[in-house]
């Protein structure tokens, strides 16, 4: 496994304003930013240009929109901000992955990564600050559920990634840096579906972002009805953080499973709309040595997911400060995978992205309690230095 615990590239860029009591743009819908124009005593097309001045061209402020008239700029300045996140941080892996803390108007926080590779890569964004499950296995499982991002709050993340990389206006062609988003930050999405579907659709919307519903995938724990809504709504892709075939191991390391047991969940996922070969659910699967990693673990999943279009992602265990987990070894990963393809379903093992800025799968995590900039730094550094033990003491023992 290449885990090299090198020197971080970390920068810390002075945040940028906050929104403070003014209204938000990113994140209305095309009616309700419509609405926001005639109150404004503007016909309702404003609306339209607005919009891709925000979406398109990717502007940060009124000044920039320069086919309106300065009088509706002044209008809009005074009552308005775009609305862009804060980045509270911004941190480089030596593996190129970026991780931003990104600070919300109320002085919230939540962690966005982009994983590049070679000429495209996914934006992993967060849809709650904290989490109310307790995955067992889980670092934002361990903090509590602070509130729901808002939609402009989700939107916003993608436009700082994209800013990040100087990616607009919107690419016409199919060429993109930022080409995917999978919601698998922070929080479970579907015990925020108005919000993040509100989100996905701006961001889908082809006069603006414009990205498809095929390069968007949404990762859920298993919340069974609103599986079946954003389907319906959205048709975006679907991951299901599955982790065990059997209710008993599953409701050990996964407390949802009680409420939702896998009878329920595999109903909703064979009733998932639009499942082919070429577009299958994809089953997540975290090794964990000892709890989940046998063969008959893995035959068993191959019986659970029958009659499905599936494939398998197997995520590597990756610890964080206080996990109580390890993970499975080089060897029981490959033959688990190799159980998988010889029953006839693709499962690749997810390459660990970012371990070295706690940016990988389960590893987010922010401080629900406030800290000052220089308490944050400590324990960052704290954090980051328990965490390069704990691997370098598992690549030791591989
Ligand atoms: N709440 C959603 C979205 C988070 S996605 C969900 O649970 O699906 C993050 C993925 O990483 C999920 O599949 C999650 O189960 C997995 N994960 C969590 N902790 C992990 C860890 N420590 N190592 C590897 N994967 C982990
Ligand atoms: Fe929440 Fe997903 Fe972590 Fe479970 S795995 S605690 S649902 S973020």
């Amino acid at each position: 496994m290449n885990v090299n615990p090198a020197p971080l590239a970390l920068s810390e860029p002075a945040p940028r304003s906050l929104a403070g009591a003014q209204g938000v743009l990113v994140g209305l819908s095309k009616a309700e930013l419509a609405e926001v124009m005639t109150a404004l005593g503007e016909k309702p097309f404003r609306a339209k240009q607005v919009w891709h001045w925000i979406y398109h061209r990717g502007a940060t402020s009124f000044g920039e929109m320069t086919d309106l008239g300065k009088e509706l700029r002044a209008k809009l300045e005074n009552n308005y901000t775009v609305g862009r996140p804060a980045i509270a941080r911004e941190q480089t892996s030596t593996d190129r992955t970026r991780k931003w803390l990104m600070a919300f108007a109320d002085g919230q926080k939540a962690e966005t990564v982009f994983i590049p590779e070679e000429d495209r890569g996914a934006v992993c964004i967060s849809s709650q600050v904290g989490c109310t499950l307790t995955c067992r296995f889980c670092h934002t499982g361990t903090q509590r559920l602070v509130r729901n991002l808002t939609a402009g709050e989700i939107v916003g993340q993608f436009m700082v990634a994209r800013d990040s990389y100087g990616e607009w206006p919107t690419p016409t062609d199919e060429r993109r840096m930022l080409s995917n988003i999978v919601m698998m930050g922070m929080g479970e999405p579907l015990y925020n579906f108005e919000n993040v579907a509100k989100a996905l659709k701006i961001i889908m919307a082809d006069d603006g972002i414009a990205l498809g519903k095929r390069r968007i995938t949404l990762s859920t724990s298993g919340v069974v009805p609103e599986i079946r809504r954003c389907g319906a709504e959205l048709g975006v892709n679907l991951a299901i953080s599955l982790h065990a075939p059997d209710d008993d191991t599953r409701t050990a390391i996964m407390p949802i499973n009680k409420k939702y047991p896998l009878k329920e969940l595999m109903a909703a996922c064979r009733e998932y709309p639009g499942l082919n070969n070429a577009r299958r659910i994809t089953f997540e699967y975290v090794m964990l040595k000892g709890i989940n990693d046998t063969l008959q673990h893995a035959r068993a999943l191959v019986k659970l997911v029958a009659g499905i279009p599936a494939k398998f992602n197997l995520i590597p265990f990756n610890p964080w400060p206080g996990s109580a987990y390890e993970c499975s070894d080089e060897a029981t990963v490959n033959a688990f995978s190799d159980a998988l393809y010889s029953a006839g379903y693709t499962a690749t093992v997810r390459t660990p992205r970012g371990r070295d800025i706690l940016a990988a799968c389960g590893q987010l995590r922010t401080d629900s309690e406030r800290l000052s900039a220089k308490e944050q730094r400590l324990r960052d550094e704290q954090e980051r230095k328990i965490a390069e033990d704990a691997w370098q003491e598992k690549e030791a023992a591989l």
